[in-house]
């Protein structure tokens, strides 16, 4: 089987979600290939640029070379600034090609001007014409050759983002075109998402063999008519080019559990969805890691990231006994755990550099109306036992849920000030309403926005507290606040959070 990570997503640590698949059919003897098309299309497109003629242009193309090579030395994020200059300008170089294209192409973004990610009828045109996809050429070329060199009997793509959605269809366009005979499954995060809306009824049900919801292994296994035993496989990155991402080491993705424990919030899609909260036991994880380290020697991962959701407080102490001899990062809830400084101490001692943290907001009112299940006076706790145990903190803040206005909101800008030494990242989102979210029902909404494939509704927020009026009061109030504009500059341009535990 062939195993495809379509563009365009971060190209700065190999595709999980593939990995695992591999891991499982490779546990059951089943040959497959993993392509990285993602990774691979975007150093393609660097290769042979399509410059501008402005000085920035003609900069970032003499320096291109030189700055790719220095995303994957330390060095450069030992100097901030310079990591800075040296991301935009390979940005920029994409940007530039991408504009050839009609397109706004980055290093984390794809968007075709006219074409939605969220129609049907849109990527079902991008099938249709597969030419017309910036990433042609490259997967033209090397797709034939790998079919022919691997022969596989069916092709997997797995499609998590919004960005990867126009470049998946024109692949699959160009594979139904060239391989009539040759079966494509489309599953991952957004495919899972799109099967478990309220509103699927399966558009590409003419041109897709197999759209495969939550976890595919056991899917693929029989579809490859293997005999699927249901025990737990380590992900395999072998054949994935490992030295090659745009990070300053390996950066080894690891997923403990799918899912949520807490699942109980109500702006989640986690909830919406409905997806189980599946937990691989601490014991097995530390083991997992230890042999997917042993795997791919020679080369030494520099961190390990957490997927989850939320890492268990049952995980996090069994990282704190047994460290797992590598830096880690990843999203955990705040709970009381973490306002133990003794505990917080052997997480940092057990390589614990970074934690994600969804605080949502700074006005009791709002976490209790969303069912978040925390208290602010736990949450300043916790942020500052981790500051003093020195491990940084990426803060996720949502504003314009239901029961928010600028009140509230100006009280979230209060908390965020008053204990700025504790954050190190912020991350701030304006709610979108999932279809399936449970408050839904109760407010007044407008169909679909952006196309079919949706998986958000726009509603009228009942406070008044509109997209404008919160967009107004993040850039005119929220962002211009010197202690919060501060912590704001500190996050690395457009790899956030995938790079940021460098820089703490
Ligand atoms: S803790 Fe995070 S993942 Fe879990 S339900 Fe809340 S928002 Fe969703």
């Amino acid at each position: 089987m062939l195993l495809i990570h379509p563009p365009a997503a971060k190209a700065c640590e190999p595709p999980a979600g593939i990995a695992r698949l591999a891991g499982t059919l490779r546990g059951h003897g089943l040959d497959c290939t993993l392509l990285d098309a993602n990774l691979e299309g975007q150093l393609f497109l660097l290769a042979a640029p399509s410059l501008g003629t402005d000085t920035w242009s003609l900069r970032a193309g003499r320096n291109l070379k030189d700055n790719l090579a220095a995303l994957r030395t330390p060095e450069l994020y030992q100097n901030p600034s310079r990591y800075r200059r040296a991301v935009a300008d390979v940005n920029r170089v994409l940007e530039q090609t991408g504009k050839r294209h009609h397109l706004t192409l980055s290093l984390a973004n794809y968007q075709e001007q006219g074409v939605s990610p969220l129609s049907s009828a849109d990527l079902l045109q991008a099938a249709e014409n597969p030419k017309a996809n910036i990433f042609f050429p490259y997967f033209a070329a090397r797709l034939p050759t790998l079919i022919e060199e691997t022969r596989p009997t069916l092709v997997g793509i797995s499609l998590n983002y919004l960005s990867q959605a126009p470049t998946t269809f024109a692949m699959v366009g160009f594979l139904k075109k060239r391989y009539p005979g040759l079966p494509v499954v489309l599953g991952g995060g957004l495919v899972t998402s799109w099967l478990r809306s309220p509103s699927w009824s399966n558009p590409f049900a003419g041109l897709i063999d197999h759209c495969l919801a939550g976890p595919g292994e056991e899917a693929l296994v029989r579809l490859l008519s293997g005999d699927f035993s249901p025990r737990l496989q380590t992900p395999s990155y072998l054949g994935l080019p490992l030295a090659e991402y745009l990070a300053p080491g390996l950066i080894l993705p690891y997923a403990a559990s799918s899912g949520c424990y807490w699942n109980r919030c109500l702006f989640c899609p986690e909830k919406a969805e409905g997806n189980p909260y599946l937990q691989i036991p601490p014991a097995t994880v530390l083991a997992d890691i230890a042999s997917l380290k042993a795997a791919i020697q020679p080369i030494q991962p520099t961190l390990l990231h957490f997927l989850d959701n939320a890492v268990s407080p049952p995980l996090m102490q069994a990282l704190a006994a047994e460290p797992p001899g590598l830096d880690w990062y990843g999203f955990a809830r705040i709970s009381p755990l973490l306002a133990d400084i003794d505990f917080c101490r052997a997480l940092r001692r057990s390589g614990c550099r970074m934690l994600k943290l969804g605080l949502e907001s700074g006005d009791q009112s709002v976490l209790d109306a969303m069912n978040k299940g925390q208290d602010l006076p736990l949450s300043e706790k916790v942020l500052h036992t981790l500051a003093k145990a020195g491990i940084a903190t990426y803060i996720y803040l949502l504003f314009g849920t239901p029961s928010e206005s600028l009140a509230e909101a100006r009280r979230t800008l209060a908390f965020v000030v008053h204990h700025h030494a504790a954050i190190t990242f912020l991350n701030l989102a304006v709610f979108n309403m999932p279809l399936g979210s449970p408050e839904a029902p109760l407010v007044t909404r407008s169909e679909f926005y952006g196309g079919d494939l949706s998986l958000y509704t726009d509603f009228e927020h009942p406070k008044g507290w509109s997209r404008k009026e919160i967009r107004k009061f993040l850039d005119q109030e929220f962002k211009r606040h010197p202690a919060i504009a501060q912590i704001l500059h500190r996050d690395p341009p457009i790899f956030t959070s995938n790079h940021a535990a460098f820089f703490c």
